[in-house]
């Protein structure tokens, strides 16, 4: 009997399995190419088309779901407790690759799963990573990673890598830590089924795996949800694979810390709700993190003219723009901020706004536009305007090329220039651009709308009299 099962199982495997493979396969690369296309330029039958094979792809995975429970079982029955104890039992003379504490790890907490159905899927996926033997030997010295230091050298942002350390070390402030000192109830506040611990929380949770599964492609799924907390960590920043273009490790921060930000919104915020495709934001965040890591990596150094570290005083009759512009990397949200001074350095005004979300290309053109409409209101002739952003510099003067698309806010800008009177746009490192960068971050935790100031605000006057002082005995050259 179980030797017609095994040629069942077999025959079922290549046409069943593989015809769903197939459709799946066939149905993501159709999706590709459409998100592709409409990357490019907007295409309202490509969009609806989308959606319907969207559609397709959710019942072709719900089928494979089942299919692979049910093959799951079956093998389950065929082999039953003999594969099991042969497999996973602690022998240390045995002679196999497979760390053994890695595997008694993953054992037990298989059994430490409740004994439902996920469990049986959950131990198929362990007899699948065990017989690849290949995965084995990449994590061989899995155990000899300092995982602080991974997480130090990641490529994230201090916040997130923080969050990091502390689920490693079991220090975020979970229900289930909550509990030894006060009458909360240790249960998730996302599923309600299991303690909150911080590996529950941040991987385990059936909202989490949600979120994970779209990231993880199956094989890989053994490994991911097998390893315990710290060498998960480690094994997630050390993994060289990439995501629609995006290093796997930057996506796997942010994932980590968005989980962590929706949880504490759904504990704290009555109206709050998990966004629709979690996934779809992780990897928007992902992105454009990538990207202004990039900027900063590949823009080329405009320096200024001699002494790069220090405001300068522009000269008599000039008025100087210092424009800046702070972006939270975890909410995208977006501020701008700039002030005027005159040539002896004395406070002209200034002025902040938060900008909602946007990007920090944006943000920083929206810091220009309106310290060159205060300066002509106010009637001065002769103004030059600092940014610390090269890219944005340029595409003001006209000389950038790798934005194919000029946003309005240039437009405005370019118009303002074409008034009589001279205007001169200049690249300043951010050292020499503290006061603006300081109004602009300001803005960041500002919830109304644009704010002026006539006076030089207090949070700015330290760094204003260092500027004053650092310039005294120096002017702008080019002014
Ligand atoms: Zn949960």
């Amino acid at each position: 009997m179980l030797e017609s099962r095994t040629g069942f199982l077999q025959k079922w495997n290549k046409e069943v399995f593989g015809d769903i493979r197939n459709r799946k396969n066939r149905l993501k690369r159709r999706l590709d190419g459409i998100q592709n296309s409409l990357h490019k330029k907007y295409n309202p039958f490509l969009e609806e088309l989308g959606k319907n094979l969207a559609k397709e792809l959710k019942e072709v995975l719900n089928q494979e779901e089942a299919l692979w429970f049910q093959k799951s079982r079956s093998m389950w029955i065929r082999d039953g407790d003999r594969n099991t104890r042969s497999k996973y039992k602690f022998d240390p003379d045995s002679n196999t690759d497979i760390p053994h504490n890695l595997m008694i790890r993953g054992y037990l907490k298989l059994n430490s799963l409740c004994s439902n159905e996920n469990a049986v899927v959950n131990k198929c996926k362990l007899m699948e990573f065990v017989d690849d033997l290949g995965q084995w030997r990449n994590l061989e010295n899995l155990n000899d990673i300092p995982e602080e230091r991974d997480i130090w050298k990641a490529n994230a942002t201090p916040s997130n890598k923080t969050l990091l350390w502390r689920l490693g070390h079991g220090k975020r402030p979970t229900r289930n830590r909550l509990v030894s000192w006060s009458n909360i109830s240790p249960l998730c506040p996302l599923c309600g089924k299991f303690k909150e611990t911080n590996i529950h929380l941040i991987r385990d949770c059936q909202k989490a795996v949600t979120i994970w599964n779209s990231f993880i492609n199956p094989r890989d799924r053994a490994c991911f949800y097998i390893l315990p907390v710290k060498e998960w960590i480690s094994w997630n920043l050390q993994r060289k694979v990439k995501f629609n273009n995006n290093q796997w490790n930057i996506i796997f921060a942010i994932g980590c810390s968005l989980i962590w930000k929706w949880r504490n919104k759904l504990c704290f915020e009555n109206d709050f709700e998990l966004p629709e495709e979690p996934h779809r934001i992780i990897l928007h965040h992902a992105k454009t993190l990538a990207e202004a890591w990039s900027e900063e990596l590949t823009t080329p150094k405009l320096m200024p003219v001699e002494d790069a570290h220090e405001w300068r005083k522009p000269k008599q009759g000039w008025i100087k723009i210092n424009a800046g512009r702070a972006v939270c990397i975890q909410n995208k949200m977006a501020s701008c901020g700039a002030l005027l001074r005159d040539h002896t350095g004395k406070w002209i005004c200034g002025y902040m706004t938060n900008l909602g979300l946007s990007n920090v290309f944006i943000a920083e053109l929206w810091g220009i536009y309106p310290g060159l409409k205060l300066a002509w209101d106010k009637g001065f002739k002769k103004v030059i305007v600092e940014s610390d952003s090269s890219l944005v510099v340029n595409q003001i003067l006209g000389k950038n090329t790798s934005k194919s698309s000029v946003h309005p806010i240039t437009q405005s800008i370019k118009s303002l220039l074409l008034y009589s009177w001279e205007v001169e746009i200049k690249y300043s490192p951010r050292s020499s651009n503290m006061c603006a960068d300081g109004i602009a971050k300001k803005g960041l935790s500002w919830l109304g709308g644009l704010v002026y100031y006539n006076d030089p605000p207090n949070f700015l006057l330290r760094q204003l009299r260092l500027d004053s002082w650092d310039s005294t005995c120096r002017s702008d050259p080019g002014g």
